[in-house]
């Protein structure tokens, strides 16, 4: 919505003011970042000590940091729109030590080493996209693994477990990106153990997904329309449940951050008028 805001009085700084991530979404980016680096590092030949892991992710994760507490202060000096609840941070070490767990956990994991050892490893960029029956689709794998007559493409969830229907429904979107026969291997991050699932999806799951990609591109284009050149954002309806609210980006600037029933109901009243 930030995006088609962009025109009015504020909606510069709120596009803005969406980039600002709460420190444990970027806590949870770096790992994501960090093993990224790692795999990319390995199949050019170069292998990270753990200290040169440890060095490197207390650099990226201060520098989203730094880039954050800057956009916050950009958007609190101009005062247009209110986000005074919100403070700056900077890298605490029980959080640098608690990503580098994880990070290490990843990559010496039984299943991860063996990816590495054997085959290529391609890394891919999460703008990829893949266009299926005209809809534009943003899914990519992280990784895409190789060996001889295999393929398996490789997902990272650094920010928990998904339900089994969530999880179902990226594993048969990712097979998007591959053939008939690769396997996909989704790695979830979940109490700073890494969880595995590998799966086939069956045709009628790649087609089921996409059946639900398409509805949801219908109720967005709805909702785009709703909103309008005025920046209606009354309109767009809140979550179903304060669990959806938990790791979303923008809630210390949505109404849903002084409770999730409230703000509802008081959209409920705005709409009825
Ligand atoms: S905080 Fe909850 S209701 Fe508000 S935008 Fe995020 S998910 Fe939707």
């Amino acid at each position: 919505m930030g995006e088609i805001s962009q025109h009015h009085p504020s909606g510069q700084d709120l596009l803005h003011a969406f980039e600002i991530q709460t420190p444990w979404i970027l806590l949870h980016q770096t790992i994501r970042l960090i093993v990224l680096d790692y795999v990319e590092d390995y199949a050019n030949g170069t292998i990270w000590s753990v200290g040169l892991l440890r060095a490197k992710f207390d650099n990226d994760f201060t520098q989203l940091l730094n880039k954050r507490n800057a956009t916050l202060k950009r958007i609190q000096e101009k005062g247009r729109i209110n986000i005074s609840n919100v403070q700056r941070s900077h890298a605490e070490t029980h959080l640098i030590e608690m990503g580098v767990e994880a990070s290490i956990n990843i990559i010496q994991h039984p299943e991860f080493v063996s990816l590495l050892k054997q085959g290529s490893i391609k890394r891919i960029e999460p703008t990829q996209s893949i266009i299926s029956n005209g809809v534009r689709v943003y899914n990519s794998p992280d990784f895409i693994h190789h060996t001889e007559g295999t393929e398996t493409l490789v997902k990272l969830n650094p920010f928990g477990e998904f339900s089994a229907s969530r999880r179902q429904r990226q594993a048969a979107l990712l097979m998007l990106y591959g053939g008939k026969d690769s396997t996909i291997l989704q790695f979830s991050l979940q109490q700073r153990r890494w969880n595995i699932k590998k799966t086939i999806p069956t045709d009628v799951e790649v087609n089921d997904a996409m059946s639900l990609v398409r509805l949801d591109l219908e109720q967005m284009e709805k909702l785009y329309s709703l909103v309008g050149k005025n920046n209606n954002l009354d309109k767009v309806p809140l979550a179903d449940s304060y669990r959806s609210c938990m790791n979303c980006q923008v809630r210390f600037i949505c109404p849903s951050k002084d409770g999730l029933e409230r703000a509802k109901a008081e959209q409920f009243t705005l709409m009825c008028v």
